[in-house]
Formats: structure tokens, sequence, C-alpha cells
């Protein structure tokens, strides 16, 4: 049985009787709208959110140019309810078919040609629509009205039977495949072999008559596998290809897509019905796509593509070479000019760029679609600034368009210049195809998308998939790959725009690439590349290479648009009207600061644009090889004055590298966090110290014996059970002060020697995990008198503060105590999360996090996304309760959350003062804070009350 599904469709129903029977108006619900009765699905809808929900992103697309005077082939949209209608119910709503019938009188007045009358025959298009475009996904069936009688009629008015027969099995090809779901094969095949029959290689071979001789073969065809005749009764064809849109919301290929792309099942699409216009009755005619600015790059230049004498699906298919839009000119100067300003208005119109279809009939320019165009990240950051500069769009509108995901996209890795003049020299060079979706991807190669999706699902490997063209079938062997390869096709295959949507770098068109998919090889001259070998595939330049090529992640500095959009973000955030609140709260948005614990992290984060440090890890710093000897000899003296003779070498240390953190962040404020881990984690492995110790007793060596006792001694000693609830942080500072005290020494030496040297200091001394305010009051005053010492000491003075990470839901809860001493909380949101729910932040992924978010226990993995109700709550608690005691108590956030744009939202909410987060995550963290100032503009901080 050659259907993939179902062919079982009614076909009894009297569509052509009720057809004639149809009364000019129709009551009750509407269902269908004409193209021009955009007003009433406005009236009906709302807004204009509310009728692209309606009638789909095409089909309020096309009511819309409608109005606008565009010229647009005269149809009408099925609308979105009355699909979801259908999906419940099984069968068209009542009343729809009727408002259809009427519909199509309508449309046969506009186009002078009567639907079914073979003298003067009206053919359309049936095509779905959702409200967010799905490219490719659901079904298109085009020519229907034509039937045995109609084709005969046409072939006397156009005197063109090659052209009519052609449509005619185009139109039962279509009807079988899509309407009842047979494989292509069963038409692909009798066709190959009456063309090899023929000895014919290209279609353009194919004379009338053998397009006669083939619909017979296809009517036959289609009986066999159907069950019964193609449909000669043209109202019977309309009815079948409106339910098998509306079916195909729930193929497959769409479900997928959706789960892809979050789109909701709930939608449901339109469908639209068209008049046919024909881009393949001559030289005077043709079709073709284009976008009016650069979808890869964001150049302010239109890029297209046309075939003269050829039919939309050639143009997109990519099987044919088609010429780029700017020839158009040459064959067609008034069309030519009549498109580009058309194209102009519309961009205009809808203030983005346009991904338009068209066809000429007979010199006669159609517009059949637009939409706002797919793009790269490069393109979307492009176009958005330009569209500001032209004063097209605000510059609040351009930061808006732009999603943090794009800026992370742009700052995803590229391949080495130097290593890729290396592999071309080494003679690694494969082939050069259509730079279609920028980025690098290095991966194993497959050849069809099943393979493709499996060995990167289960097996877990990094794939490319290698393919002639894609289809919409091959979506799915897409996105689970590194990159995309094709051998033939354009700019605007279905393989480039689908890459380029989902981001996932692309070659297209490299056709020097033989693919032999039986023997799942390819090859160039002499070169073979087999299934699973490794290629790099680089989508900004076009090239193929043999093997893995390294890549490094691009620089902000060489993004000149990135950074300007960043910048008008920065200068959202900082508008004071932002956020309404109670007196010395904050009124402007969030900043954005950094957690950095060298120099140089702190330089990176600089110039991602971070205005402060908002965690330095200080411990980080003991590890370093010449330091931890000594630190190792500080934790085993058992003394206070061991412990501070060992402190006293370290002090250099660490006031060198908060010496290099004030001058890289000069005039910005810099939080350094007392030491947090609890010792054990500074010293040896435990288990392989035992085993060295048994081995060395065993072979009876002596040399140094004492020692690894002794420090064995000392871990053995330092064993806790529960280490991460023990021994650390403020817990440890009240245990061995010495640390700390050297600690807040080596900050104000250093800030004092800055100080010195012209450099503006804003330390601020965080104390980790306090759980009540008696903590800070037992170390707090001593840290001060310190810091107070060595201000004397160097004769300076500048700004500092003292304050407390609040990671411990008691701090959060006792807030208004503890800001009796801290000057400042940060929500250390990794313990916060950890000891809020009770889950081990080390375990809990790896143990059950997964099967929770999956069974839908936890909408989110709780340490990436801030749980708002619980550990976001407490954090809101914390604030308004904290500045009751001190109103202008400066709140931040350093966990990992600091550089989520969700809980970035959440922080802006409850009125934190800035996110903290890896320099990397500091752009992301600007674009999100302006996004979430301006969503919530000039509304009240969320307090706890
Ligand atoms: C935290 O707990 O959120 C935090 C930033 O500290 P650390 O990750 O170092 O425990
Ligand atoms: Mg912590």
């Amino acid at each position: 049985m050659a259907t993939k599904a179902s062919s079982k469709k009614a076909v009894k129903s009297k569509s052509s009787a009720k057809a004639k029977t149809a009364k000019k108006t129709v009551k009750g619900k509407k269902w269908v709208y004409l193209f021009e009765e955009v007003k009433a699905a406005e009236k009906y809808a709302g807004n204009w959110e509310g009728v692209r929900s309606l009638l789909g992103g095409k089909g309020s697309g096309l009511a819309d140019m409608t109005r606008a005077g565009v010229p647009v082939p005269p149809g009408f949209t099925v609308s979105t309810e009355a699909c979801n209608e259908f999906r419940k119910a099984g069968k068209f709503p009542k009343g729809q078919w009727d408002q259809q019938v009427v519909a199509m009188k309508s449309v046969e007045k506009n186009a002078g040609k009567k639907f079914g009358d073979p003298n003067n025959p009206l053919l359309v298009s049936c095509r779905s629509g959702a409200k967010f475009s799905m490219p490719g996904m659901m079904n298109t069936i085009l020519n229907i009205g034509l039937n045995d009688k109609v084709v005969d009629g046409m072939i006397k008015t156009t005197n063109n039977p090659r052209f009519v027969w052609d449509l005619y099995r185009r139109l039962i090809e279509m009807f079988g495949t899509t309407v009842f779901n047979l494989d292509d094969e069963v038409f692909e095949h009798p066709m190959a072999e009456y063309k090899a029959s023929k000895g014919y290689k290209v279609d353009t071979e194919m004379t009338g008559d053998d397009w006669k001789a083939l619909v017979s073969t296809f009517k036959e065809v289609f009986k066999k596998h159907v069950g019964f005749d193609f449909p000669q009764d043209v109202y019977k064809q309309l009815e079948l290809a409106t339910q098998a849109v509306f079916e195909s919301w729930m193929g497959k290929r769409a479900i997928d897509y959706r789960r892809a792309t979050g789109i909701s099942d709930d939608l449901g699409t339109a469908v639209n019905i068209q008049t046919m216009v024909f881009g393949n009755t001559g030289n005077d005619s043709g079709t073709g796509v284009a976008f009016t600015r650069n979808p890869s790059t964001g150049d302010q230049k239109m890029m297209g593509e046309y075939l003269l004498n050829a039919q939309g699906e050639d143009v997109v298919a990519g099987i044919r070479n088609a010429d780029p839009i700017e020839h158009l000119v040459n064959n067609m100067p008034a069309v030519y000019k009549q498109f580009m300003g058309i194209t102009k208005k519309l961009e205009k119109h809808y203030q983005d760029m346009q991904d338009v279809e068209f066809t000429i009939e007979r010199g006669k320019l159609w517009m059949l679609q637009t939409r706002n165009g797919k793009r790269t990240a490069k393109s979307t950051v492009k176009i958005a600034v330009d569209m500001a500069n032209e004063k097209l769009i605000s510059k609040d509108d351009a930061v808006l368009r732009v999603t943090p995901e794009v800026v992370d996209a742009l700052l995803h890795p590229q391949f080495n210049e130097s290593e890729m003049k290396k592999a071309e020299g080494e003679g690694k060079f494969f082939a050069k195809g259509v730079n279609a979706s920028p980025g690098a991807a290095v991966g194993q190669v497959y050849f069809d998308a099943d393979t493709s999706e499996r060995m990167a699902k289960e097996e877990k490997q990094q794939t490319i998939m290698v393919r002639p063209f894609t289809k919409p079938d091959d979506v799915h062997g897409m996105i689970s790959a590194q990159g995309v390869l094709t051998s033939e096709g354009g700019a605007t295959s279905h393989a480039a725009v689908v890459a380029r949507q989902f981001g996932i770098p692309c070659v297209v068109g490299a056709s020097s690439i033989k693919i032999d998919l039986e023997k799942r090889i390819m090859t160039v001259g002499d070169v073979v590349v087999k299934e699973g070998e490794w290629i790099s595939v680089d989508g900004n330049t076009g090239k193929v290479f043999l093997g893995k090529i390294a890549t490094s992640a691009p620089t902000l500095e060489e993004q000149t648009e990135l950074l300007t959009l960043l910048k008008w973000a920065d200068e959202i955030s900082s508008r004071k009207d932002i956020r309404k609140a109670p007196k010395g709260w904050p009124t402007r948005g969030l900043q954005v600061w950094a957690n950095a614990d060298y120099p140089k992290d702190a330089q990176r984060a600089r110039a991602y644009g971070a205005v402060g440090i908002g965690l330095c890890r200080t411990e980080h710093m003991f590890f370093e090889p010449e330091r931890l000897p000594i630190v190792q000899d500080m934790i085993l003296s058992g003394t206070s004055e061991g412990r501070t003779a060992a402190l006293d070498k370290l002090l250099p240390y660490q006031r060198k590298d908060f010496d290099g953190l004030f001058e890289a962040m000069d005039g910005y404020p810099v939080i350094i966090r007392l030491i947090d881990p609890p010792l054990h984690e500074f010293m040896p492995d435990e288990e392989k110290l035992l085993e060295e110790v048994i081995t060395m007793r065993v072979k009876g060596e002596t040399d140094g014996l004492d020692k690894k006792e002794q420090l064995l001694a000392s871990i053995k000693g330092l064993h806790e059970s529960n280490p991460m609830m023990g021994l650390r942080g403020v817990r440890l500072s009240i245990s061995m002060p010495e640390i700390v005290e050297m600690q807040v020494r080596a900050i104000f030496e250093a800030a004092a020697d800055c100080t010195l040297r012209g450099i503006v200091v804003k330390p601020e001394v965080m104390i980790p995990l306090t759980g009540t305010v008696k903590e800070l009051e037992w170390i707090q005053p001593r840290l001060e008198r310190i810091a107070s010492a060595v201000m004397g000491e160097k004769k300076v003075k500048f700004e500092y503060k003292f304050g407390t990470m609040v990671e411990i839901p008691r701090a959060a809860v006792t807030a208004k105590e503890v800001a009796t001493h801290a000057e400042f909380f940060s929500f250390g949101t990794n313990d916060l999360t950890q000891m809020t729910f009770g889950y081990s932040r080390d375990d809990a992924e790896r143990n059950f996090l997964v099967t929770y978010v999956q069974e839908g226990i936890l909408p989110k993995n709780p340490f990436q996304t801030l749980d708002r109700d619980g550990v976001g709550k407490l954090m809101q608690w914390a604030i308004t309760e904290g500045r009751k005691t001190r109103p202008n108590l400066e709140v931040g956030i350093c966990g990992e959350h600091g550089g989520d744009p969700d809980s970035i939202e959440w922080c802006h909410l409850i009125g934190n003062n800035y996110v903290s987060c890896s320099p990397f995550r500091v752009p992301i963290a600007r674009l999100a804070a302006a996004h979430v100032a301006l969503k919530y503009s000039g509304q009240s901080i969320a307090e706890d009350k």
C-alpha cells in the first residue's frame, strides 16, 4: 500500500449541488473573509494581532496588501477558528462551506473568470497560513479547478496544450500526495520511466502530448491507490483541498516544527484560496522570491531570485538555478521598477524587512505573499539598527526586535582565520557553496535526516547533515545537526531559510560535490568523504573543509551594530522614570555587573559593558600553584600564630590580585567576597593520600611519610558529613578570623595604593553565607576596624561598603535585622535555590531534575531560571524588609541566574539595583535589562507587603 496514512476520504457529499443552491448571503458566524474584508476582520478581532490570529500571517498579509492597493490575485481566507472547530468535530463548522461557495462567486466576479467553466476557467490555489510562519510544514494545492472539460476549453483559449496538460498533471499529483497522502514515488516513478523511454533528461523536453500521456497515467495511478477516479467536480476538489490543509496542521512535520519553535497547537491554520496566476505561460511570464534586505548579512540591498517561464515551486525548491533579482531589469524594466516600488512601500508599511513572493503573468506583476523575513542573528541586529537610523522605527523598537538569544548566537564560535588558511595549505579544502547561514560547524557527515538526528540524539555525536537539497521532511535532521550542507539550491532554498531561522551554520549549492546516497559517500573529483567522517562547514564564507578546524568566539569589539544596539539598551535601562518606587529605591532600570575573579576577566567584563564587579570569588586565587602550599600550611597549623604567619605570606599575592581588579574597574564598584568554601577543598584528595601512605608503609619507605600521615590526620579532622552546610562562609571566618582579616587588609591596602595612583576605587566587602545578623555583629566590626586602620596608615580615604550575600533562607526572612549591619545584599541564588528547595546543586540535575522538568513537576530547571514562586518570593521579601531598615540598600544578584533573561525580569520587578553574571553573558543581560525596562516602563516595583 503506497499511502502514508488513511486515504479514505468521503467523496459522497454534494458539494456541487450545494454550490448551486448556496444563498448569496449566509447568516451565522463568519468563517470566511474575502481579501477585501479586512475591516470586518479587524472589527471582529479587535486589533491587528487578533486579525493575524484569525486569518493567519499569510491571509492577513494578503488582505493588508489588497487594502494598500498592491496588485494581489483575488481570493479569500477561511479562518483559523474554522480550523479549530474542524479539529474538534472532524467536519467543517456549520456555515463554512456555504460561505466558501459565496466567496468563490465574489472571486469569480473580481477575476472575471468562472470556476469550472471550460470557456473562461478560474483556477485557484489552496494554501495553509498559520499566525506564525511555518515554511513548508503544511499543505498547498495548486491549479484547483481543472478537469477534463476545463482542460479542453483552456487548450482552445490559450492555444498552449503543453502548458495546460502540465498544469493538470501537477494538480493530479499534488492532489494524490497532499490530499490523499500518497508517496511522491507513486507519481515520480512512472514519470521517470516515461522520460527515460523518450530519452529525455529534463522536464522542459516534455511536449504537450507527453504531458497528456502522463495525465492518463497519473489518473490511473490515482485511481489505483485512492480507490476512485480523480474528482471532476471542481467544488469537490476545493472542499477536499480545504480539508487537507486543516488536517495538515496536525501532521507530524507541522507538530515537530511547532515543538521546535514553541508555537502553540491551539492556534490552528487558516486556509487561503486565491486565484491562480501563471508564471509559466511563456517568456513574458515568470516567478520569484525576494527579501527587501539581505537576510544573511542585513545589507540594505534587495536579495532575490526569479525564473522566467516557471511556477513558484521551481524557485523555492532551488532545483533550477534562478537568476538574481537585479537581472529582471534587463528582461522587464517596467515590471522591475513597479516591483521595486511596491516592495519599498511594503517595507515601510510593515516597518520590517519583507520576504515577498511574486508572479508575472504575461507582463503583469502580481504579489502573492509578503511577510517579515526570517534572518540570521547578524542581520537581525544590523537591520534593527539600520532601520532606527533610517527613522523607520524608534531606537526602543530596534532594541525590542533583538532577542537575547540573537546576541548569544552572535557571540558563538567562528573558525579561526589562520586555522582555515592552514587547512587550505594542507589540501583540506573540499568545496565551496553559498554562505547561507553564518557560524562554524564541525561534525560527522550523515546523508539523511533520520540518521543525522539519531546519531545526534542517541549517540551524542556532532553531526553535519548533507543532502542534495532539503525538504520540509528533513527539518528534524537539520535542527539536531551542528551544520547543514547541500549540493544544490540557492540562498532562498529551503535549507537556507530553515537554517537561518534556527541559527544553524549552513552552506548550500556546493555544486562541485557529487552525493551518492546509495553508497553513502560524497565526492569532489577523487576526494571521497564517507558517512561518519568529520568535516568543517563555514557558514560565513561558504567553504567546506575535510576534518576538524578549531573555532574561536568572535569579539564584541568587531560587531559595530551590536555595540550600537547595546548602547541604546543601556540608555533605556538608565532612564530615571523606568520604575516607580519608594524613596531610596532604584527608579532607573537594572545595571549589569559581572562575576570576575581575575583582572583579565574584569577587563573583558568592562569591554562587554559591565559597570561593576558583583562577585569576585577570592578563594579561586588560593588554588594558584605557588599559593596552595601556603594555604595548606595555614590550615595545618593548629594555632592562631601559625595561621597568621602563613597568611602573611599570602597577603602580597592577594593585594596584587585586588590591585589589578580595582585598576581594571577604575570608577566602578568591585564586590570582593571573603573566603567561602570549606577548608577541605584546599587539601589533597583523602583517598589518594591514604593510598600513598599505605603504599609507603608496605614498601617500608619512610622519607616524607611523617608529613603525609600528619596531613592525612588533618584531612580526616576536617571531614564533615555535609560540608556544604558545614564549616564554610561566615562560620569559617568566625572560627578562624585571621583568614578574612588578612583578606580585608589586602583589599584595603590595594584600594589605598590604587587611590594614590589616581584610580577611583569603590571596594565592597561581601560576607558569605550569613544566616543570622549576630554573625555580622560578631565579624563585621573587626573587619571595619582593619579597613579604617589601613586608610589611616596610608592616609587616604575612599568610598567602601560592607555587606552580605543572601544565600540562606533565614537571612532572607530576617532581612530587616540583617540590614542593620549589611550595607548591601547580593543574592547568591545558587545556594539560595539549593537551600530553599533542599536540592543539592551538585547532584540534583544528574539524579532527578531532568525527570522533574519532563514530568512537569517543575516548569524549568530552578538552577538556571529563578523559581519566582519560592526563591523569588524570598528575594522579594528580603528586599522589602531590608529597605525598611535601609531604604537605599544596594541589592544585586550574583548566582548563575544573573545572566538568565527570565530571572533578570524578576530582578527588575522586585527592585534589584543590578544583576551580575559571567563576562560573556553581560551583553545578553544588558539587552534583557532594557527589554524588561521597556515592558514594565513606569510601573511600581512589586514589594512584598
Ligand atoms: C551562589 O551561591 O549563588 C554564589 C554566587 O556563590 P557560589 O556559587 O560561589 O556558592
Ligand atoms: Mg554560594
